[in-house]
């Protein structure tokens, strides 16, 4: 391989390296516009139409969202009475 040869490969190299740092950017970017942030993953007691009691049989105790231990829900932000109830009830 002459010199020549050499200093044109150089720059392909360097394209190479840019353009997979580029493509590594464009990875990350995509993977953290598509992971939702803890806080966007849930929606506020209020958008969910959350009372403090139960609505005909339906509470957060037998909501499969509800979460005992905690007292928390998996699509609802906040912590709940086990009687509590919202639109987002499901068996
Ligand atoms: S979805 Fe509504 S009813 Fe179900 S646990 Fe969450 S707040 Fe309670």
């Amino acid at each position: 391989m002459t010199d020549t040869d050499e200093k044109m490969k150089t720059p392909n190299r360097r394209d190479a390296l840019k353009g997979t740092a580029a493509l590594m950017g464009l990875i990350a970017a995509a993977g953290m516009l598509a992971r939702p942030t803890p806080a966007s993953a849930k929606i506020s007691k209020r958008a969910a139409g959350y009372v403090a009691s139960p609505r005909n049989g339906q509470k957060c105790a037998n909501c499969r969202w509800f979460y005992p231990r905690s007292r928390t829900c998996k699509v609802v932000s906040g912590t709940f009475s086990p009687n509590g109830w919202c639109r987002l009830w499901r068996r």
